[in-house]
């Protein structure tokens, strides 16, 4: 069994782990320090109120989360979309070694994260449901507590919504909290209803799951399991920063009622701080290989890279092996089918590294005439956008075409290359 604290392990033996030792609060303290580590992955290991460990920024960067699931940087998008493509159902094990805790939310270390947030908010947890007809659903949403065993979570017309309806309001759920990251991953995909996320995961890396008092059966791995039930009572949810940065509005939300929340022993709690590189490699993504598929519907897709300066989930760059003239169009609406919060792509050249903002930058710069290959949408997008209505979601889109034109003009927009040298030759002493 691949937990958390495991994983930490690893990192601290490679020496990039920072452990703070000295006791933080859960009160912006801990957030405060997680934004200033950046990319870093941090182990708290004194937390003022709670007698559990905090860890944030594990899956930071790429070659963290590819690490993690034991393939190359390179291989994650292939990897992604075959565990979509072909998930498989976890085994069931017959324990998890599970403790029991008092259910109250007070006891866990759980992040108040920005100065005007509602207030503290599990932003980790996937959120497990089971449908007579659809089976098992896994999907993140963010939780506020409001009482000391009650949330209001945010939960969109989707999968967990469909259940709820579906229950007539009132749904037991199983939140896991502190997941390996092929349960993250996999609770961030957008698959059809009636597709077991868990299943992804499964085929992402191997993982058992355990069946709960409730029936829910929730992956073995987690630190956390709070068990309880959606009700039919809305409260305030909100306000909340989350992808972009910026402060959501308040909405009225489902509140969710504690029953019970289970732990490992020496449990670490996962802090996935919003708005920062974890979130958004976590959510953004699992994006990119829908968008893949969709691109090469059309033509030949080489890459696909969700932004983080778009905020992991509002802009895109598409790489592709230019063919026809109009496969840069093609590639733009493809994009825009392969991600409905996708607000803004670029379609690149084969010679444009996607993940290089400033070789991105240099083809629009040089490639692109805006009133021939900018195409613009007006159409509902994503609900975290600011600029958008944020009531109807009625945004414009744009997509831009920076690849260079097919034919007898291509030579003036070809990259100068065949600078060769060996600078070890030249810096010799
Ligand atoms: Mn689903």
């Amino acid at each position: 069994m691949a937990r958390l604290p495991s994983f930490i392990r690893e990192i601290d033996k490679k020496g990039k782990l920072a452990r703070i030792k000295k006791p933080v609060s859960t009160y912006l303290e801990i957030a405060g320090i997680m934004k200033a580590l950046g990319d870093r992955p941090v182990l708290f290991e004194k937390v003022t109120g709670s007698r559990f460990r905090v860890a944030g920024n594990l899956f930071s960067t790429r070659k963290g989360v590819a690490d993690s699931l034991g393939i190359k940087e390179g291989q994650l998008l292939r990897k992604i979309q075959d565990a979509i493509d072909n998930p498989k159902k976890p085994t069931l094990s017959k324990s998890a070694d599970f403790i029991e805790m008092d259910a109250d939310l007070r006891k866990l270390p759980l992040l108040f994260h920005y100065p005007k947030d509602g207030g503290p908010f599990i932003t980790s947890g996937v959120v497990i449901a089971h449908d007579k007809q659809y089976g098992r659903n896994c999907s993140f949403h963010r939780m506020m507590v409001i009482g000391k065993d009650r949330f209001s979570m945010r939960i969109l017309p989707r999968h967990l919504h469909k259940f709820i309806e579906r229950a007539r309001g009132e749904l037991d759920v199983a939140v896991c909290i502190g997941c390996p990251v092929n349960v993250l991953l996999a609770g961030a995909t957008s698959v059809g209803l009636g597709v077991d996320e868990l299943g992804i995961a499964n085929a992402l890396k191997r993982i058992e799951t355990v069946k709960l008092d409730s029936g829910i059966e929730v992956p073995a791995e987690s630190e956390f399991v709070i068990e309880g039930r959606i009700t039919r009572e809305m409260a305030d949810e909100g306000p909340f920063v989350d992808i972009t940065g910026t402060y959501d509005i308040v909405r009225k939300q489902p509140v969710m009622e504690v029953d019970r929340i289970l732990h490992k022993r020496d449990a670490v709690y996962h802090a996935l701080l919003p708005g920062e590189m974890e979130h958004k490699l976590l959510m953004g993504m699992p994006r990119e290989p829908t968008i893949f598929r969709e691109v090469s519907r059309e033509c030949e897709c080489k890459g696909v890279h969700i932004t983080p300066g778009g905020c992991s989930w509002l802009h895109a760059v598409v790489g592709i092996k230019k063919r026809k003239e109009d496969d840069g169009k093609k590639a733009i609406n493809a994009a825009f089918r392969g991600h409905g919060s996708l607000k803004h792509v670029v379609v690149v050249d084969d010679d444009i590294d996607i993940y290089d903002p400033r070789s991105v930058e240099w083809a629009i710069a040089t490639r692109l005439q805006a009133d021939k290959g900018v195409v613009m949408r007006k159409e509902p997008g994503s609900s975290l956008d600011p600029s958008a209505d944020l009531e109807t979601r009625m945004t414009c889109k744009m997509g831009i075409d920076a690849t260079k034109p097919l034919g007898e003009r291509i030579k003036k927009f070809e990259k100068a290359i065949g600078l060769k040298v060996d600078l070890k030759k030249y810096l010799e002493r």
